[in-house]
């Protein structure tokens, strides 16, 4: 089975605060996927292989911040807090919807999975995701599309649930399914000794075992509510010391989702336990 994750970098214009899709590389990246089945045979049952995970993007991060959900905060501000998370669903909800059309176009048999709708957790953290109904998706051949969103939290009643945490929750517990793949497309070449968007020096590393390696640790953008890069890299290093590897590619780049779902050498950092 491969999991592959689609930045909100990469499908929406992640810097603006309005929300935007980037339909370039949407339909670009689905043509890319519905290549990639037909180059395993279109009638074969390959599709029970794949579970797409997408970030938020624009349409996530300027409404949570907003509403500063994830934060606690006072009895008296649960009103406003609950309209905001009700946007922040909405809107997280939209971009999915926008996401499955465009794979349905290329007729790839996708069904939304909605985070809020059966996932908790506990200071951030999933404590309940019944991964039962992906399997069985799964089983009959369907490509499940989840995605980042806004959940009930046990200590802060509400906080953001990032498509990167679920990505390592699935990976690690969906144990019905042998993983050959884990895909993460974003906006950059993999992950850098520093922000590659700030610093000309940024150098790409080719193995990260270790948040040691890099040099520089600081935020994606001013809006990114979910950790961004190093958010990403402590997900994924936790299944590194379990002995399932990743791979960080840019999805910006034409062809390399295709080639990295083929199983083929991309450019990338590896995210592993071993140097
Ligand atoms: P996505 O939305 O694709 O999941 P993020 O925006 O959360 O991705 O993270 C990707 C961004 O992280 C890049 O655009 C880059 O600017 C930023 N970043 C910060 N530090 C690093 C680093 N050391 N290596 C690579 N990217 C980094």
């Amino acid at each position: 089975m491969i999991i592959l994750k689609l930045g909100g970098s990469v499908l929406t214009k992640k810097d603006s605060h309005n929300a935007e899709v980037n339909y370039k590389n949407l339909n670009r990246i689905a043509n890319e996927i519905h290549n990639f089945f037909l180059a395993k045979g279109s009638n074969s049952d390959i599709a029970n292989e794949l579970i797409i995970v997408h970030g938020a993007g624009s349409f996530g991060h300027p409404p949570a911040q907003k509403y500063q959900i994830g934060k606690s905060f006072k009895r008296e501000e649960y009103p406003e807090k609950r309209i905001g998370f009700s946007e922040t669903q909405n809107s997280v909800k939209r971009l999915n919807s926008i996401i499955c059309e465009c794979l349905l176009s290329k007729k790839i048999p996708c069904v939304s999975i909605q985070p809020s709708s059966f996932i908790t957790t506990d200071n951030k953290r999933i404590n309940s995701f019944n991964l039962d109904l992906i399997a069985k998706y799964l089983d009959e051949g369907f490509v499940p599309v989840i995605y980042g969103d806004v959940v009930l939290d046990a200590q802060l009643k509400i906080a953001v649930l990032s498509g990167d945490q679920i990505l390592q929750y699935i990976a690690k517990n969906l144990k019905s399914r042998k993983i050959n793949e884990i895909i993460l497309g974003t906006d950059v070449d993999g992950v850098f000794t520093k922000n590659p968007k700030k610093h000309n020096d940024a150098k790409l590393i080719r193995r990260v075992s270790s948040l040691e390696d890099i040099e520089v640790l600081e935020s994606t953008t001013n809006i990114d509510v979910t950790g961004g890069m190093i958010g990403k890299i402590k997900e994924l290093l936790k299944l590194a010391n379990l002995g399932i590897e990743s791979r960080i590619i840019n999805a910006n780049k034409e062809g390399l989702i295709a080639n990295a779902l083929l199983n083929k050498k991309v450019e990338c950092s590896l995210i592993t336990k071993n140097k």
